[in-house]
């Protein structure tokens, strides 16, 4: 078994051992949901205070209001109740790092974990790679501030989602825990009636 698998069980385990949040309902008790970056440094339970049942989270590369992550969110509140919804991306973004041209190139020249230093990424060019990355929209981040406004935009504008649910745009930053307010992609992103 490999290392982390058997550790990821062993704390299942512990976790199990003393679990009473069996009888929680599906909805969110609080009734909200945040959409955030996949970034190992930001554990939203903590950065937002959230116990389990409280709120939908939706995690994806960037926090980037991609058609699933829409999908999600509507879910969230057509299915399951949530009233306010959240955008949250943060500093430090390796979303900032790259651009779909170069995403598309390392891939087409292998797929192996890629390297980065001061000049850039780089591949490894071991084995093959492949095309079919020129056609995924990679979603990449040029300044925080405007991925925000854009994506509380787009969720704002999209048919599928009612006026009378805020969006808050936020940027969590790394180094101090702390939630920065994008002014301009909450104030985009209030409630229409
Ligand atoms: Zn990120």
């Amino acid at each position: 078994m490999s290392q982390t698998l058997e550790a990821v069980l062993n704390a299942n385990a512990a976790y199990a051992a003393d679990f009473d949040k069996g009888d929680l309902p599906m909805p969110p008790g609080r009734h909200f949901a945040i959409l955030t970056c996949m970034d190992a440094r930001l554990d939203p339970a903590k950065y937002a205070g959230l116990a389990e049942g409280d709120a939908h989270v939706i995690r994806n590369a960037g926090g980037r209001a991609s058609d699933d992550a829409i999908r999600s969110l509507v879910i969230s509140y057509k299915l399951l109740g949530t009233r306010e919804w959240f955008v949250i991306h943060h500093t430090d973004c390796g979303m900032e790092t790259f651009t779909d041209e170069i995403m598309r190139g390392l891939l087409a020249s292998s797929l192996k974990t890629a390297s980065v230093d001061a000049s850039g990424w780089h591949d490894s060019g071991e084995g093959s790679g492949s095309t079919e990355g020129n056609y995924v929209d990679w979603l990449t981040i040029k300044d925080n501030a405007q991925s925000v406004l854009e994506d509380v935009q787009r969720i704002r504008r999209h048919p599928l989602v009612p006026g009378e649910i805020p969006i808050y745009g936020y940027i969590y930053d790394v180094r101090t825990g702390k939630l920065i307010e994008v002014p301009e992609a909450t104030r985009v992103g209030m409630a229409l009636v």
